[in-house]
């Protein structure tokens, strides 16, 4: 395992299908959705590649075992397309605002989920 794959997330194959797959008429849904493709395909490749998460304390059982990590947030995919020069520092910028009040708006998590309603 080389080192840095533990917490790796853009492997090449992940680049690729982001460029594939990115369009800059893209709503937030379906941004939420390509996180969604590209979190199963960096799965995919760690459980081949048999790349063990960093070790963490565990939220379940309180121990210390490998963790995957986890799933890519929309700012995780805005930053990665403009780190591959597919939108400018300008609309990086206007993006990231963009999602953030988008984000607020609907109580999403950083992947676009909803967040858990609490209880308490
Ligand atoms: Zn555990």
């Amino acid at each position: 395992m080389a080192a840095g794959d533990a917490s790796k997330t853009w492997f090449d194959e992940v680049i690729t299908e982001l460029k594939k797959k990115w369009k800059s008429s893209m709503d937030w849904e379906q941004l939420i959705a390509l996180g969604k493709q590209l979190t199963a395909l960096r799965d995919k490749i760690r459980e081949d590649r048999k790349i063990l998460g960093p070790r963490m304390k565990c939220h379940s059982c309180g121990g210390h075992h490998h963790m995957n990590p986890t799933a890519v947030t929309v700012r995780a995919i805005i930053f990665a397309l403009h780190t591959h020069k597919l939108i400018s520092a300008d609309k990086l910028a206007e993006l990231e605002k963009s999602w953030k009040s988008y984000q607020r708006k609907h109580k999403l998590t950083g992947a676009g989920d909803p967040k858990p309603v609490k209880t308490a």
